[in-house]
């Protein structure tokens, strides 16, 4: 907060983290700029061409009507070492309305997603299933709000974690049984050719063999506590949220600048486009396809 204490600082921090070494116009590549401040938030227009660049084009607060420094501090919160925030809590915090405190979260959140897929497991690998909701239920029936998953991590010699990726499967099973074709679909998607992967989906082998087994109850326990559970429309974006966090952590990078660097380099993602990926995956879930 003490960074980005008003409007002004946190543009120029845009402007600084989009254009490092001064003002390049992004359609002839003139130096020279005037900078128009008639608008909430300043337009650079090219010398050369009169092209006017904005900051926020090509982030994820583009189009936004919310101001940056409510964005910065939603971005701050979200980077909170396992505790992020919720959008009834950030709502509160930033005084927007819960619609737009969600529709932050979520755009947040899909930068990390995104940041995620492009970053594969690689070298020693150990892929281990898991289930959220209602894991303590015994039968053999998958509950409609239990969804498994598979925990893949990347290891050191030591074998402790160095990356985590948690993914729900790409159908929901009636049984709790992760079929070869499962796994086929995560390897081919996450990991590295020329890994060396080991799969341990079998329910019953010991959980202290699954090596992302403890990290796996972290993530539940925070859906949980800070979210009082999470669907299934939604919940791979809070999965990569949680495994975000971690993985900076992991690769010992500030969490909160790391983050803002991602909002600044995704694209938005709108509204609409996240309400019908949601309901695609509901439905996908309902009717046992995959999504
Ligand atoms: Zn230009």
């Amino acid at each position: 907060m003490d960074q980005f204490q008003s409007e002004e600082a946190c543009a120029d921090h845009l402007f600084h983290s989009k254009w490092p070494n001064g003002f390049i116009c992004p359609k002839c590549s003139h130096r020279h700029f005037y900078r128009i401040n008639t608008r909430r938030l300043p337009l650079y227009e090219c010398a050369g061409c009169h092209y006017q660049a904005s900051l926020t084009v090509g982030t994820i607060m583009e189009g936004s009507g919310t101001t940056l420094q409510k964005w910065f501090t939603a971005i701050f919160l979200v980077s909170r070492p396992s505790t992020g925030i919720s959008a009834v809590q950030l709502k509160e915090t930033i005084k927007v309305t819960y619609k737009t405190a969600w529709l932050m979260l979520q755009k947040i959140r899909h930068a990390m997603s995104e940041s995620d897929a492009s970053n594969a497991l690689s070298g020693i690998v150990q892929v281990h299933d898991a289930c959220y909701g209602r894991p303590y239920n015994i039968t053999h029936q998958t509950h409609p709000e239990e969804h498994l998953l598979l925990v893949g991590t990347t290891l050191n010699d030591q074998k402790e974690p160095t990356y985590i990726k948690m993914k729900l499967l790409t159908q929901a099973p009636k049984e709790r049984r992760i079929y070869p074709a499962e796994k086929m679909s995560f390897a081919s998607r996450w990991i590295e050719e020329n890994s060396k992967v080991e799969f341990i989906t079998e329910r019953l082998k010991p959980r202290k063999l699954k090596i992302g087994y403890p990290i796996f109850k972290k993530a539940n326990a925070w859906l949980n506590d800070t979210f009082h559970g999470i669907g299934v429309r939604h919940l791979q974006a809070y999965l990569d949220e949680f495994c975000f966090r971690l993985n900076q952590t992991l690769d010992q990078k500030p969490i909160f600048q790391g983050l803002i660097q991602l909002c600044l380099s995704s694209q938005r993602i709108t509204y609409k486009v996240l309400k019908e990926k949601g309901k695609r995956v509901r439905y996908a879930h309902m009717i046992g396809m995959p999504w």
